[in-house]
């Protein structure tokens, strides 16, 4: 599937310091290494309600660390899936009527429109569930022979042979039910059942086991399975395969909201392992959630804040993206309309500095801005730094900004752009 148009990154010089982030399997800082290359797997949309603020916080969090990594001199591996089918899909297609792949298709289409607009970095690989069906099959079947995996009888008028991973035949000392999440079993159990998880399924080991394989049911999209006989494929099993077809194992961070820690990353992890042995990534690194009027913005509560609502209202991408690049990445937080408000003036103080500053200015901004990058990705003490730079005019400095120009500005976009992903100069 393709992703969307690659913006040009500047080259600025020098290089930030090491980068420390949070990793939410260890609850702590680490120091993830590189060695000239890092990869990346963020976790797509189910594309329906497609760019909701909830989304586009993530996207943008996870693209700072891209660029943070590309000022560092790596190379940089990015994937992302797109759920295209899956069960909230196919329940939207048929509450509004919709044929499912069109809907898909259309929010796909939207939510490439709106990261482009946002300025975030596409990915190297952007894959969808549909396409990955084939590679999907053979590690299941895979995991069924080696009693990783059992099938479950059908009872209730569920059909015969919907295939589960066995989370407690899967334990190694690389993966356990719990090691990604840190949680406990309470903890999982009602995560689980409020996060798409079937406990009451009858015929299940462990009430916590993931689907893998659902045969087909009457009126539901399925593709050939191979042994597993048609079906379609649980929604873990796609990121854990398409990550490692894409990635090495162990790739350096799987990103997402902090909604996905369990069950999605826990048995992501345990689907890689139970094949390979391997653990799927280094680190964990997760988005806090972002909320409207006191609830978080979900497609469940219909409370959305979309991205294209307000590039059709004429709302500068920019501005949107400044809102999203001061909030912490890790923090919860509440979208409102006064916040895209002082985005608006912010930028538009960072536009006029711009005009008066010089190159050596430019390259002092760059300074500041990579230490507050490397912890944890600071991005709301970067901003705080941004406005610092932007208030100290020529004459309140004291310092001789003579030499400004349109090299001094083109350099202070470049820098903006390169580290935050804001760019100040007019799109051509
Ligand atoms: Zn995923």
């Amino acid at each position: 599937m393709h992703a969307w148009s690659a913006p040009t990154i500047p080259s600025v010089p020098g290089t930030p310091p090491p980068l420390r982030i949070f990793d939410s399997s260890t609850r702590g800082l680490a120091a993830p290494a590189t060695d000239g290359r890092a990869s990346l797997y963020v976790c797509g949309i189910t594309p329906y309600d497609a760019t909701h603020m909830g989304h586009a916080a993530t996207y943008v969090a996870f693209d700072l660390l891209h660029r943070f990594w590309l000022d560092a001199g790596l190379e940089v591996d990015y994937v992302q899936n797109v759920t295209d089918v899956d069960d909230p899909l196919l329940e939207r297609a048929t509450a509004t009527g919709v044929d499912w792949r069109d809907l898909a298709a259309g929010q796909t289409d939207l939510f490439r429109g709106d990261m482009e607009a946002l300025n975030t970095i596409p990915p190297r690989h952007y894959v969808g569930a549909v396409e990955s069906v084939p590679w999907i099959v053979p590690v299941v079947e895979q995991l069924l022979e080696s009693g990783q995996a059992y099938r479950v009888p059908g009872t209730g008028g569920e059909p015969d042979g919907d295939v589960y991973f066995d989370s407690d035949a899967a334990a190694s000392p690389t993966w356990s039910l719990g090691s990604v999440s840190g949680y406990d079993r309470e903890t999982m159990a009602g995560f689980f059942a409020e996060r798409g998880g079937d406990p009451d399924r009858p015929g299940k080991r462990n009430t916590l086991d993931p689907l893998l394989w659902r045969v087909r049911r009457d009126g539901e999209p399925s593709w050939d399975g191979g042994l597993l006989g048609e079906g379609r494929p649980g929604w873990h099993i796609e990121c854990s395969v398409i990550a490692r077809r894409f990635l090495p194992a162990p790739f350096t961070v799987q990103g997402g909201g902090s909604d996905l820690i369990f069950p999605h990353h826990e048995f992501s992890a345990g689907h890689a392992t139970a094949s390979d042995g391997k653990p799927l990534a280094e680190h964990y690194v997760h988005t806090g959630m972002v909320g409207l009027d006191g609830e978080k913005m979900s497609k469940s509560l219909g409370n959305l804040v979309l991205v294209s609502k307000l590039r059709g209202a004429g709302e500068d991408p920019m501005a949107v993206r400044a809102v999203l690049v001061g909030q912490h990445y890790r923090t919860d937080w509440e979208w409102t309309p006064a916040l895209l408000e002082q985005a608006k003036t912010r930028l538009a103080a960072w536009r006029r500095r711009a005009t008066t500053t010089t190159v050596e200015r430019a390259a002092e901004l760059a300074t500041a801005l990579r230490p507050r990058l490397a912890d944890d990705l600071d991005s709301p003490a970067a901003l705080l730094a941004l406005d610092a730079w932007a208030a100290e005019t020529a004459e309140a400095s004291g310092r001789d900004d003579t030499g400004a120009g349109s090299d001094g500005e083109a350099a202070a976009h470049a820098v903006i752009d390169a580290l935050l992903g804001i760019r100040l100069a007019p799109t051509a």
